[in-house]
């Protein structure tokens, strides 16, 4: 009983910090999605958060890679653009490596969902997607670098994407003039990394 607690609380508490973190950033997102897209990004990830929030009751007494799986589900029904299939495939992916047979930890079923996301998107290092926050992100979680760590990593590798030029996406239409700019599936993907590693920090025992 114990153990079913302890996993609702977390995934419960995982669903409400990264609603807030959206809303609270939505217009912000929406404006660097305005300068290199179509302006949509904030609106589009609010709207995919409220609808995993709505489930959240249930969603938080599923096993942790069920609730994966049915989040990222759900980020694909309700997101649109290109983040909702994108978020989508990461957490499911995640789970599934997750619930799967073998000795699959954390690590290695973020490895393999990252890798699921860069075949969805035909995307790779360096083209100014939530890919270059993922990847980084991933070494430091390899790197056992500690939760601020991660955070700030995810943060510097979002800021790292104003000198990158688009390849994926719409952003990939303006060519060099997307330069300068943060791309804002990164921001997104930083931010939620941010958050989750803080309240990760929070959750675990001085
Ligand atoms: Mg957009």
């Amino acid at each position: 009983m114990l153990v079913v607690l302890a996993n609702a609380a977390l995934i419960g508490g995982l669903i409400d910090i990264c609603r807030e973190v959206i809303a609270a950033n939505a217009d912000h997102l929406s404006e660097l999605d305005r300068a290199i897209g179509d302006g949509d990004h904030g609106t589009n990830m609010r709207r995919g958060l409220e609808a995993v929030y709505a489930e959240r009751s249930r969603l938080a007494y599923l096993p942790l890679p069920k609730a994966l799986e049915e989040i990222g589900l759900t980020l694909v029904m309700s997101v649109g653009g290109a983040a909702g299939p994108l978020y989508g495939t990461l957490l499911i992916e995640t789970g599934r490596q997750l619930a799967g047979s073998g000795d699959v930890d954390f690590p290695r079923a973020l490895e393999r969902a990252i890798d699921a996301v860069a075949r969805r998107g035909r995307a790779s290092a360096g083209d100014k997607t939530l890919l270059d926050v993922l990847y980084p992100v991933h070494a430091e979680v390899v790197r056992r670098a500690g939760l601020a760590g991660v955070a700030e990593q995810a943060e510097r590798a979002a800021s790292l994407t104003f000198g990158m030029k688009a390849m994926r996406g719409r952003a990939s239409f303006l060519g060099d003039r997307s330069i300068g700019h943060i791309d804002p599936g990164a921001k997104s993907c930083a931010l939620l990394t941010a958050a989750i590693c803080r309240f990760l920090e929070e959750q675990s025992p001085a």
